[in-house]
């Protein structure tokens, strides 16, 4: 039988997983294996609702083992660390527990076809002590991690006689920071009614943009008026033409010369390729990004495929894929429907990706939410408030449908929305 592995379970590796489990797997045409280097899934645009409490992953996390007893594929925990293309085999290294000990060896894994989904890591543009100083959202053990030093920092320093503040600096006003710029006086709001001691000038968020303006994802300069107006109310200190050259324990040098003091330094300045990408003789572009052919098929070998973060897909007008939510779908969907192809025939015409916008939403938590929806349809239409909020959680949804299915997935989602109003707005430990 055709073996079929697939690195990567992340936004766009669970929808492909989803349907091709179902109608390869689950009817004995391919035998197919997700390796992921964690144990459980979760939509990567919710890690800053995860990293500020407002998302529980115990409700919103799907195990990849029972999601591939459930749906015709096999799982193995491990991360890739090389491609053996004679052979056709992958390398996973060794996994250990939290203390350092070897719980499975070195493993190795045979493919006929083999899918690299294995998404972006915050790009640090070899900035001096950004690695050392400053916090991350690229997996959800970062995230997790930064919500239990959140609420420490926010009982320290409520706790002290004299409120001093708590400053924290958030550098890259893309979806990620804008989002978790919001998130961060929801968590405030939320942690004073708790009980905890904050006063309304304890928490000072600056968010830091080298480009002109926040938000370039939303075309229209009416949203990012409209995402602008909503930080500036929540007091938000926005410094956009600023570069960052240097990040110290306590700040932040720019090359205008200021020094911007902080607390807590988060980076969500743009993305390139996992490191390990440049260890597997692969063609890469200059973000570390697999370069594939339009059908995806990565340029270096036919047998292997790329979609999502990790892959650089070019367009007819001569740009390539932009690393986000709608891409890695799409993509990852089209892959999956090249696979159906090529198990029936090995020589068969496969398709070609052309990335449709189909919009951009900024989520700005309980606050409010602003986007652009089918911007393919030349600059699209600005929604604001509810009717955006409803177009944002619906790409949410959609993500879980595609994972479980209608009925389940149905059930799922209500069972979530239940959750959320009867427990608590932040999750605490
Ligand atoms: C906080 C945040 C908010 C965002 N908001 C938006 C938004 O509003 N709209 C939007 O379009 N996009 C948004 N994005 C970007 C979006 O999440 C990504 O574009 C999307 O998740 C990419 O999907 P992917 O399948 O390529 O990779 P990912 O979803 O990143 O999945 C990669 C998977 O690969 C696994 N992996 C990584 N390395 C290895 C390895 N060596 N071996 C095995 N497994 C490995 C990871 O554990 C993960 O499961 C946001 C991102 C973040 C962080």
């Amino acid at each position: 039988m055709t073996n079929i592995v697939v690195v990567g379970g992340g936004a766009g590796g669970m929808e492909l997983l989803g349907k091709i489990g179902r109608r390869l797997g689950k009817r004995g045409q391919a035998n197919i294996t997700l390796v992921d280097i964690s144990s459980h899934h979760i939509w990567k645009p919710l890690l800053h609702e995860l990293a500020a409490g407002s998302l529980d992953e115990g409700l919103n996390a799907v195990d990849y083992r029972v999601h591939a007893a459930q749906n015709g594929y096999h799982f193995e925990q491990g991360a890739l660390t090389g491609i053996d293309r004679q052979r056709r085999t992958i390398t996973l290294a060794p996994m250990t527990n939290d203390d350092g000990e070897q719980v499975l060896p070195t493993r190795h894994i045979d493919y006929d076809y083999l899918v690299l989904g294995i998404g972006a890591v915050t790009n640090d543009f070899g900035i001096d002590g950004v690695k050392a100083h400053c916090d991350f959202l690229d997996l959800t053990d970062q995230a997790m991690a930064l919500r239990q030093k959140i609420l420490n920092r926010f009982l320290q320093h409520a706790k002290q006689a004299e409120h001093s503040h708590f400053d924290i600096t958030i550098v890259g006003a893309g979806a990620t920071g804008t989002e978790m710029a919001a998130e961060m006086h929801h968590v405030a709001d939320t942690l004073s009614g708790y009980g905890y001691d904050i006063g309304e000038d304890l928490l000072r968020v600056n968010l830091v943009e080298a480009a002109d303006r926040i938000m370039p994802a939303l075309t229209k300069p009416c949203l990012q008026d409209a995402v602008e107006r909503q930080l500036n109310d929540l007091g938000i200190n926005m410094m956009t033409q600023t570069r960052v050259t240097s990040v110290s324990a306590d700040g932040l040098q720019t090359a205008s010369g200021q020094f911007i003091k902080s607390d807590m330094m988060i980076w969500a300045a743009g993305v390139k390729g996992p490191e390990v990408l440049s260890t597997l003789d692969l063609q890469l572009n200059q973000a570390n990004q697999l370069l594939v052919h339009p059908n995806c098929q990565t340029t270096t070998d036919p047998r292997i495929f790329a979609f999502g973060d990790c892959a650089a897909c070019p367009q007819p007008d001569g740009s390539y894929t932009p690393p986000r939510g709608q891409t890695a779908r799409q993509m990852a969907l089209m892959v999956g429907d090249n696979l159906i192809r090529l198990l029936k025939d090995d020589d068969a015409e496969l398709k070609e990706y052309l990335y449709k916008d189909l919009g951009a939403f900024v989520n700005l938590s309980r606050f409010t939410t602003v986007g652009n929806l089918f911007s393919f349809l030349g600059g699209g239409l600005a929604v604001r408030g509810c009717p955006a909020r409803f177009v944002y959680t619906s790409l949410y949804r959609r993500h879980m449908l595609a994972l479980h299915g209608l009925p389940k997935g149905l059930l799922l989602l209500a069972l979530n929305g239940m959750q959320r109003w009867l427990r608590p707005q932040l999750k605490l430990w």
